[in-house]
């Protein structure tokens, strides 16, 4: 086969995204883009076509990776077995794979303990395909800790128990599904396809095969008629799963995503950072009788140092988005402002002398008042989106 015939193996690849807490992790793709790819919010895949890569092509890349690591490591013959097998396999590809070698070093250097499947939802392959990858990636690395992906909840619900228990058998112990929200309303308007009923049957079932499960809450995707019943349905839905890990994942309405044209249409207003603060709240206070981790790591969310462990750091939790509402309003403007701009990252970096000055001169420089301040916190969260 040659470089230019459809189908060939051009080479180690990876996709643009990845939990952030996947940041040290291997980023091995599996499948391109995202087959369902209708989230009116969500704009990494539109355009692009959602296809499955040749479960040869995946396990090439592997060996591209293990061919950088074993020299890393010092192990020439192994490296060179894995050498000539790739010259064997792809004599249309000539030496050895730069992405590949520069992704292991990095790998390398991260501690070579994780590893995270990509794109949207990987395990939209055959069951004995994702099977032979996990084995693979096993046999090349044994040392490897933890082996990730995300998945769609219908999908998921899809799965026989069997199937997921051989998936976590093979070395498959974590899953992200975002879930979003557990309230059916929020889900049919922002187009997720999936119900509440869904994402519970989903979550159960894999936390029933032994992985761990991560579940995403995207606070803000209510809008401002539907705030109360995302934090309330979603709260509930946790409630039934309980899952290993409960992120936050606060909505930022991109450009290119249909949702700004709803926000255009005046059809979908997103709540202010005020709302929302609400919203987390009731949501905190309504989860009941579970274990989860709860971790607010993204650089979208205006708490940032919101973790903790349930049952037992619930009101230390709590008490964050209650002290925010507390504050003053123009108080409550300077940690807006400071948060947006990566100043604090949450709000005991206001009593920090140096913080709180560069927060205020930017409160100062951009003007802001109680009329812009929406605009300004919008503005500023697409810039990581
Ligand atoms: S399933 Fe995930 S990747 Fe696909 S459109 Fe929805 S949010 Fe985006």
């Amino acid at each position: 086969m040659t470089a230019s015939e459809p189908g060939a193996y051009q080479g180690f690849e990876q996709g643009p995204i990845r939990p952030p807490s996947e940041a040290a992790s291997l980023l091995l793709r599996v499948t391109r883009n995202c087959p369902w790819n209708r989230c009116r919010f969500c704009p990494v895949y539109k355009g692009e076509r959602f296809s499955r890569r040749p479960v040869e092509h995946v396990l090439a890349d592997i060996d591209a990776v293990a061919y950088a690591v074993f020299r890393l490591q010092h192990r020439e013959e192994e490296a060179s077995a894995l050498a000539r097998e790739r010259e064997r396999s792809f004599p249309h590809l000539p030496g050895q794979d730069a992405l590949a070698a520069n992704v292991a070093w990095n790998w390398h250097h991260s501690g070579m303990s994780s590893v995270f499947l990509q794109d949207a939802n990987s395990l939209a392959i055959r069951p004995e395909d994702m099977i032979r990858i996990l084995r693979h990636l096993r046999d090349r690395f044994p040392w490897i800790e933890r082996i990730t992906t995300y998945a769609r909840s219908r999908t998921l619900a899809r799965l026989t128990p069997e199937q997921l228990a051989a998936m976590a058998e093979a070395g498959l112990n974590r899953v992200h599904v975002g879930f979003e929200s557990g309230a059916d309303e929020v889900l049919r308007r922002i187009e997720k396809g999936a119900t509440k009923a869904v994402h519970a049957e989903a979550g159960r079932k894999v936390v029933a095969a032994g992985m761990e499960l991560s579940a995403y809450y995207m606070p803000g995707l209510g809008g401002e008629d539907l705030w109360r019943a995302n934090a309330l349905e979603t709260a509930d839905l946790m409630n039934q799963v309980n899952p290993h890990f409960i992120r936050l994942r606060s909505l930022a309405v991109s450009d290119y995503s249909p949702l700004a044209q709803d926000v255009a249409d005046g059809v979908f207003r997103r709540p202010s950072d005020v709302i929302q603060a609400q919203e987390i709240l009731l949501f905190l206070e309504s989860l009941h009788g579970i274990t989860s981790a709860v971790r607010s790591d993204h650089i979208l969310n205006l708490f940032q140092d919101l973790e903790g462990q349930l049952p037992e750091d619930q009101e230390r939790m709590i008490a964050m988005p209650r002290a925010f509402l507390a504050l003053a309003p123009e108080q409550q403007r300077l940690y807006q402002v400071g948060r947006r701009f990566g100043v604090f990252m949450g709000l005991g970096d206001m009593e920090e002398a140096q913080r709180r000055s560069v927060a205020e001169r930017l409160v100062q420089r951009l003007q802001v008042d109680e009329h812009n301040i929406d605009q300004i916190v919008d503005r500023q969260v697409k810039q990581f989106i």
